[in-house]
């Protein structure tokens, strides 16, 4: 990896200054219903505070819109984060300000705390040169460790970096760095990807960058009967983008000339409605006033082919309608065989994360990643500005 990371800077004494994802999900009477993002840092919390740094965390939660919501206080993690290190973390009502410079020039080597939500200032998804500048003054270090908002170019993912001279990586951010790069510019082969989820237009760009890259396209979930489509097939009522069909129709061309395998459903598990008690069945070719929810069984088949031998695999966005149990069975499946296979197996962020997790899969999978849209620019082949400001080796 090009990037500095944690573990190329002295922190002894210093103020370091971490960008942490503490965008937990909480319920309705303010407790966290999974605290995954919080555990995911934990290596580079300890890591600063077990060499002598004094740690001061920031970051969002939800979308407060510049205004201060008491329901996304990071009072809830700050408490959950000390149960979890073992060792208070004192939580400040903002992250600038007076009162939060007095606290952290109080500091002693090894001390914890956490800044409020950064969204209760506008200014942070403006990415505002002086209230980056404010947040700068706070640390002597500045350490990213928030994949899933890399791909924004905020006050404390990028401004920041004007005011701050050191800034690296945290681990977390290595991780997903190392996986990405590695897939993307030197990927063991055969190379497959696999994709889903509702839209083409959401992936017209990953399968742009990803045709100069990868053998074979698999192509499943809301996003193939735009792609059928435009082979002149009956799609029912299935979901579909009709001003995309042109593009679906040259991305299958340039495949084509590129020597790249495009591999779309040959059979649909199709619905008369988007409910658990819907009737059902499995059919080649899909009547009016059905939808297809899930891929079929040939298709498993027909996935598995490809897949068996592949050395990496990427995969983003759900194969069906998983998140109705009778539609999941497609991504299910693949998701088991995939787990089972001596590949490299890296999964985008978002719903493909919570479909593996639902299965169970989670540890059988190489790296799966912490951020949606962040995984998504990345295979889109875009410069993600909260990575490109990280100070290079
Ligand atoms: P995305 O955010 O683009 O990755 O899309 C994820 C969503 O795609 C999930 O909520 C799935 O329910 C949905 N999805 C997957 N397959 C289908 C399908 N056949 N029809 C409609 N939506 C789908």
């Amino acid at each position: 990896m090009d990037k500095k990371t944690i573990k190329d800077v002295e922190l002894k004494g210093k103020r370091v200054l971490i960008r942490v994802d503490f965008n937990v999900p909480l319920n309705k009477d303010l407790k966290i219903d999974d605290d995954a993002r919080i555990r995911g840092a934990l290596p580079t919390i300890k890591y600063a505070v077990d060499n002598g740094g004094r740690v001061i965390l920031m970051s969002h939660l939800g979308r407060p819109k510049g205004k201060v919501e008491e329901s996304m206080r990071l009072t809830p993690v700050a408490e959950r984060l000390s149960e979890l290190l073992g060792r208070h973390v004192k939580k400040l009502d903002d992250c600038i300000g007076r009162e939060v410079k007095k606290v952290v020039s109080e500091m002693k080597d090894g001390d914890i705390i956490l800044l409020e939500n950064l969204r209760f200032h506008i200014e942070e998804t403006k990415n505002d040169p002086e209230f980056a500048k404010k947040l700068a003054s706070l640390g002597e270090i500045y350490v990213n460790d928030a994949f899933g908002t890399a791909h924004r170019a905020h006050a404390s993912t990028e401004g920041i970096t004007r005011f701050l001279k050191i800034a690296v990586a945290g681990f977390l951010m290595a991780k997903e760095i190392e996986y990405f790069e590695k897939a993307l510019s030197d990927p063991p082969k055969p190379f497959v990807a696999i994709l889903g989820g509702a839209k083409v237009s959401d992936k017209i760009m990953v399968i742009e960058n990803l045709l100069d890259k990868v053998n074979a396209i698999l192509i499943g979930g809301g996003m193939a009967y735009t792609f059928i489509k435009s082979e002149g097939k009956e799609i029912g009522s299935s979901k579909l983008e009709p001003e995309k069909i042109d593009t679906a129709r040259t991305l299958m061309q340039e495949a084509m000339q590129k020597g790249v395998k495009i591999v779309l459903p040959i059979d649909h598990l199709i619905s008369d409605k988007i409910d658990a008690n819907s009737n059902t069945r499995v059919v080649e070719t899909i009547p009016q006033n059905w939808m297809g929810v899930d891929i079929g069984p040939k298709t498993v088949d027909e996935f598995k082919k490809e897949l068996r031998n592949a050395k990496t695999i990427v995969w983003n966005g759900p194969l069906g309608i998983f998140e109705i149990s009778k539609f999941a069975r497609g991504t299910e499946d693949i998701a088991r065989f995939i787990a089972g296979l001596n590949a490299t197996t890296i999964i985008g962020g978002g719903d493909t994360a919570s479909a593996i997790s639902r299965f169970g899969l989670k540890d059988a999978m190489t790296h799966i990643s912490t951020g949606g849209g962040a995984s998504l620019e990345y295979l889109e082949g875009k410069t993600l500005p909260g990575i490109a400001v990280l100070n290079d080796k």
